[in-house]
């Protein structure tokens, strides 16, 4: 989905009340799952509930000031237990009012320590009320499975690195053949519709113009992937024809 798209349509469970207690994020774009989280959070807080980024509310959101909001990890450094036992301290004390809701974010949730992961997993088995969580990360595959299990997932797609930057369509060009096997292992962590606009948009950019000899299998693949459910084997038979003929 797109950023805006997820972030509508988690307003609309802040509107109807029907927020979950946990949800990851994910996206190969930092930025976007920041803004996205950013976005939801003013969202609830505003004063006039249009994420005015001007009222009192909007600027404790924004200046990290809003005691009703725990934010750990900085998407970089492995975190510590010693963090989320912090953070699960900080979740139970009620000093709120009855109907104040918590939330807590945590910036890559993949970089929990095996101990941390399970101090936390506590939490998102019983949640404590009204308390609703935001996991960010990057790749939803190096995240404990116990641990997605028990949260909504939604994947923001990266625009900007499926269309403006689109790799595959820079290495056909440049004729780069040894990058193309890590543009394969990209690709294969992406959603079928996403990978399905890369191709075709290096397709138009480059295949049809510069090496239309391989136009046919670009084709098929973009076809097989929508009807597959496996499409790293298409992908990868992909990668070797094009390296064939760069
Ligand atoms: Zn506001």
């Amino acid at each position: 989905m797109l950023k805006n798209e997820v972030v509508t349509k988690l307003k609309n469970d802040i509107e109807s009340n029907t927020l979950s207690h946990a949800y990851i994020l994910e996206s190969p774009n930092q930025l976007f799952l920041e803004e996205a989280t950013t976005d939801l959070l003013l969202a609830y807080f505003c004063e006039t509930k249009i994420a005015c980024r001007t009222c009192r509310q909007c600027l404790n959101v924004i200046n990290n000031t809003n005691l009703q909001i725990i934010n750990i990890g900085d998407a970089t450094e492995r975190i510590k237990k010693q963090e989320v036992l912090d953070l699960i301290a900080k979740l139970n004390i009620t000093n709120l009012g009855e109907d104040d809701k918590k939330f807590y974010v945590i910036k890559n949730i993949e970089q929990l320590g095996p101990e941390a992961s399970n101090a936390i997993l506590k939490t998102l088995e019983e949640p404590p009320k009204g308390v609703t969580a935001f996991l960010l990360s990057n790749n939803r595959d190096e995240i404990l499975p116990t641990i997605k299990s028990r949260c909504i997932l939604f994947y923001i797609d990266d625009e900007s690195f499926a269309l403006e930057n689109n790799i595959l369509a820079d290495v056909i060009q440049s004729g780069n053949k040894d990058e193309l096997f890590l543009v394969g292992a990209k690709l294969r962590h992406l959603p079928k519709n996403e990978v399905v606009s890369i191709l075709q948009d290096a397709l138009k950019k480059v295949v049809l113009q510069e090496k239309v000899e391989i136009a046919d299998k670009f084709y098929d693949a973009i076809y097989n992937i929508k009807k597959m459910t496996n499409t790293n084997l298409i992908i990868e038979n992909l990668m070797i024809e094009i390296y064939e003929v760069l």
